[in-house]
């Protein structure tokens, strides 16, 4: 599973870095989420992100 943030679309909630912090995390500034190179990734806690998401920025 490829997971991927638009940094354009990303406002910096933290909300998918709430649901699933073993995969997403802050950038160095805070300001964007990013994808965390993992494995076994759980694909419910991805989905619960991207629905979560208030911005449609978390893909795969
Ligand atoms: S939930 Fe969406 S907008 Fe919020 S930090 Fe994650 S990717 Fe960015």
């Amino acid at each position: 599973m490829n997971v991927k943030i638009d940094r354009e679309l990303c406002i910096g909630c933290g909300v998918c870095t709430s649901i699933y912090p073993d995969l997403f995390d802050m950038d160095e500034n805070n300001e964007k989420a990013i994808v965390k190179n993992i494995e076994n990734i759980d694909e419910s806690l991805v989905n619960e992100a991207i629905e979560s998401c208030p911005v449609g920025a978390i893909s795969k």
